[in-house]
C-alpha cells in the first residue's frame, strides 16, 4: 500500500464540523496511514470564531494524545495551523517551541487587519498586483522565520480567482528558494478545489518550480469535515509524480523524514 498522510484537518477544537474521532474511519477508508490535526491558532489578534481559544491548547493536545493512544490502525499526529505575523517571530517561536507537537503549519490568512479568504470584497478597489506581492512577502517571511515545519496553502491569495497583471512565476521562484534555504515543507492543499478558485494550492502551473528548487512536499486536504479527509488525493499524487516528486515529508515530534510514494 502507498504510504499517505493528511496533516491538515480541522475539528470542533477550531472551525471543523466534527470531533477528531469522526475523522478516523474516513481516513482509513481512503487508505491513509497517518492523519494529523491542525487547529487554527491566531495569536496577537482578537479571538475570531474560526480559531481555537489559546486557553484550550492543553485540552486539545491531551485529547489528540488520548485518541492516538487508543487507536491502533492509523497513526495520529498533533499539529497546529498558526497564523504568521511579521515582527512577532521571537514570541511565537518561544511559545510554540514549548508545545508537544508533531509539526506546525505556518499560514498567512491576514493581510493587515483582514483575512484574504473571508470574501471577495477584500479584493475590491485594491491593486491585485500589490496584494500578490504582499501575500508572497508575508509567506516568504513565514518560511524564513524558522518557526514552522510546513507552509500552508502558499498562494491562498488566488482563492477568489483574481490574477496579477504579470506572470507571477518570479514570486513562486523566490518563495520556493526561501523554503529550500530555510528547510521548510510546502503542502499541496487539495481544499482549493472546494473554493471559488476550484484548483489546488499552489497553482499547478508552478509546481515544477518547487521540484526544481528541491522543496519537500506533503499532500493535505485542509478538511473541515470528515467527508473531505484525503479528498482528491489520487489526483494530487498523480500530479506530483508527473512533476517529478517521488518522496513526501512525514513528521514525528517535529522531526522530519522523507518516505517514497
Ligand atoms: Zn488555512
Ligand atoms: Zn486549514
Amino acid at each position: 500500500m502507498i504510504y499517505r498522510t493528511d496533516y491538515h484537518m480541522h475539528s470542533t477544537f477550531s472551525d471543523g464540523r466534527s470531533a477528531p474521532e469522526d475523522y478516523i474511519s474516513p481516513a482509513l477508508a481512503c487508505g491513509l496511514s497517518e492523519i494529523g490535526f491542525s487547529e487554527h491558532l491566531t495569536l496577537y489578534k482578537d479571538l475570531e470564531d474560526w480559531n481555537m481559544n489559546p486557553v484550550n491548547i492543553s485540552s486539545y493536545i491531551n485529547h489528540i494524545e488520548t485518541l492516538r493512544d487508543n487507536t491502533n490502525n492509523i497513526k495520529i499526529r498533533t499539529g497546529l495551523e498558526v497564523d504568521f505575523f511579521e515582527g512577532k517571530e521571537v514570541e511565537m517561536q518561544a511559545y510554540l517551541c514549548s508545545l508537544p507537537l508533531d509539526y506546525i503549519i505556518g499560514s498567512v490568512h491576514y493581510l493587515g487587519e483582514k483575512t484574504v479568504d473571508a470574501g471577495p470584497e477584500f479584493y475590491e478597489g485594491k491593486s491585485i498586483d500589490r496584494l500578490f506581492e504582499s501575500y508572497f512577502d508575508s509567506v516568504s517571511a513565514a518560511a524564513a522565520s524558522g518557526i514552522f515545519d510546513i507552509i500552508g496553502h502558499c498562494d491562498l491569495i488566488r482563492i477568489f480567482g483574481y490574477r496579477p497583471s504579470c506572470d507571477p512565476e518570479p514570486l513562486y521562484r523566490k518563495l520556493a528558494n526561501i523554503m529550500k534555504t530555510h528547510n521548510v515543507v510546502f503542502e499541496l492543499n487539495t481544499n482549493g478545489r472546494n473554493r471559488p478558485v476550484a484548483d489546488f494550492y499552489p497553482d499547478r502551473k508552478f509546481l515544477n518550480i518547487f521540484r526544481e528548487e528541491n522543496v519537500p512536499v506533503c499532500v493535505n486536504s485542509d478538511a473541515h469535515m470528515p467527508a473531505r479527509v484525503g479528498q482528491y488525493f489520487d489526483e494530487a499524487y498523480e500530479l506530483l509524480r508527473y512533476v517529478g516528486f517521488t518522496e513526501m515529508a512525514v513528521f514525528d515530534k517535529r522531526v522530519r523524514n522523507l518516505v517514497p510514494f
